[in-house]
């Protein structure tokens, strides 16, 4: 590879119910920030995803430095 990727990323931790969905979508990114040490959604208790934030694919892990889908960077 002669070029390195530069896009930023970041993970999200979301729940996969469209209703949690719009509620999150609501929250301040401070509480965001909070649902992402969250194992289990507090709205319906299903387990949270990792996702992408740029291309919204689901992730297997939060210590990916970077997108397996997309290419982007996650950095902290
Ligand atoms: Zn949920
Ligand atoms: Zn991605």
């Amino acid at each position: 590879m002669s070029e390195t990727i530069s896009v930023k990323g970041s993970i999200d931790k979301v729940c996969q119910e469209t209703d949690c969905g719009e509620k999150m979508a609501d929250l301040t990114s401070e509480q965001k920030a909070l649902f992402k040490n969250f194992t289990y959604c507090p709205y319906c208790a299903e387990e949270m995803t990792l996702i992408c934030n740029r291309c919204h694919e689901q992730l297997n892990s939060a210590d990916y430095k970077f997108c397996p889908w997309c290419g982007a960077r996650f950095s902290d």
